[in-house]
């Protein structure tokens, strides 16, 4: 079969966080773009549900904020860890210098949704679902374009400029072969829901104790529960049985400790494998990564999502002038990633020193459990949450949109 044909300005693989945010920057500004997304909805569970400070400040400069917040949403100004029978707020958002204090809890698909709708209001943003990128089109040494499957056949788009947002197993840096550093992680994530029911905390729940970390997002009529297990210990839970499981998580959560039950079989609890990795160069000649496909992250503070946005927020600052120039450069690209990279790295530094220092030894532990040092001194001089709080909230650079509106 012939390929279908196309061609754009920047053609973007992947619709999350990080391609969905540049494609409605790049639209409203005025440049033709085009989002290929391999799924054919956004509705997928294993999407982190967290808007820290700095996204809602980008939705703000877009002019977006209060449309955005009638989405439904928890609005969560601290964070709290219950580490043993001691409940501890590891980061307080509330005296950070922004418009919104808090996190938002939403489920991404919801964000994502909201993302679209505003990219269709720009004439220039089309967005493709059910569109795998598969591959690169390249003209000596310089990419040129993609190929992706989509349900109507092979599709070829053209385009100044490749984007690869398509996540932690990227398929765009794989084929570009951008070289990457991987710097382990000593866990994984179980992720299944329980029901929700009435007189049911709001804010979302952190456990840790000996040997196990729990945690429970709020989404309304159920809780997506997240259940830390050592680096590949599944196949040794499984051989404990199911019944084993639920009482692990039932001893955790004794509010939901009749929902258990409702864990029937091991299908319906979802592995996530964590990986923490960074690109040694996120770009090539016509080609550039940002969000996971430049750098894996930690579930650790949740930030995935808000590195991503801030850097399509980064990528567009730099690169909407040379696209409606027609005239990207490796300057250009280059640019985005020294932007970029300081932060996302020292993001990731925090979050292996957290694996390390605390998740690895609380998974390794079977006595009863005391909070880590470092938390039992923020118990003592409140004013020290602030700092995890500027780091996660905000990050370490934080980014403003300077892209200008043209529809
Ligand atoms: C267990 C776990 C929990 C996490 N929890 C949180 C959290 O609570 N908060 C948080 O901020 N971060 C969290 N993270 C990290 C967060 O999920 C990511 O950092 C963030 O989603 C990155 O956004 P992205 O747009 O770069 O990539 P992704 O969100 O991975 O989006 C990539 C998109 O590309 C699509 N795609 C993939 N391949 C192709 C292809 N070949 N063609 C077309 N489309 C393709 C995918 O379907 C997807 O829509 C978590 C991570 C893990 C592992």
């Amino acid at each position: 079969m012939s390929a279908l044909a196309t061609s754009v300005r920047c053609c973007i693989a992947g619709g999350g966080p990080a391609g969905m945010m540049l494609g409605l920057l790049l639209a409203r500004a005025g440049v033709s773009v085009l989002v290929l997304e391999k799924h054919t909805d956004f509705l997928r569970d294993f999407r982190g549900d967290t808007l820290h400070p700095s996204t809602l400040e980008v939705m703000y400069e877009l002019g977006l904020l209060d449309r955005f917040l009638t989405v439904p949403h928890q609005k969560v100004p601290r964070l709290n860890g219950q580490f043993g029978d001691l409940m501890v707020t590891v980061a307080d958002f509330s005296t950070l210098p922004t418009r919104c204090r808090f996190v938002a809890f939403m489920p991404q698909w919801e964000f994502l949704n909201f993302l679209v709708e505003e990219g269709k209001r720009c004439a220039s943003f089309q967005l493709r679902m059910s569109a795998e990128v598969t591959d690169l089109v390249e003209d000596t040494h310089t990419i040129v374009g993609l190929r992706a499957d989509t349900p109507d056949g092979p599709l070829e788009v053209r385009a100044d400029l490749v984007i690869g947002a398509d996540g932690r197993h990227s398929v765009v840096r794989a084929r570009a072969g951008l070289s990457v550093e991987e710097f382990g992680a000593p866990m994984d994530v179980l992720w299944f829901r329980l029901p929700r029911r009435a007189g049911d905390p709001v804010d979302p729940l952190g456990r840790f104790d000996a040997g196990r970390i729990f945690i429970m997002l709020n989404r309304g009529d159920y809780w997506q529960c997240g259940f830390v297990i050592a680096k590949g210990s599944r196949a040794e839970l499984e051989a404990k049985g199911l019944p084993a499981f639920r009482e692990n998580v039932a001893a955790l959560t004794p509010f939901a400790r009749t929902r258990v039950d409702e864990l029937q079989d091991w299908k319906s609890i979802k592995l996530l494998t964590v990986q923490v990795d960074r690109l040694r160069r996120w770009y090539r000649a016509g080609l550039l990564c940002i969000g996971d496909a430049a750098h894996a992250m930690s579930p650790v503070g949740g930030v995935g999502i808000n590195l991503a946005i801030q850097d399509a927020v980064a990528a567009a600052n730099q690169l909407t002038v040379p696209l409606r120039e027609g005239r990207v450069s490796l300057k250009d690209l280059r640019k985005v990633q020294v932007r970029r990279e300081w932060p996302t790295k020292m993001t990731q530094q925090v979050q292996l020193m957290i694996q390390n220092r605390v998740i690895k030894q609380v998974l390794g532990k079977t006595e009863p459990l005391s909070p880590p040092l470092v938390f039992r001194i923020m118990a003592c001089f409140p004013f020290l949450r602030r700092i995890p709080a500027r780091i996660i909230g905000l990050g370490f650079r934080p980014e403003h949109v300077q892209t200008p509106v043209l529809r």
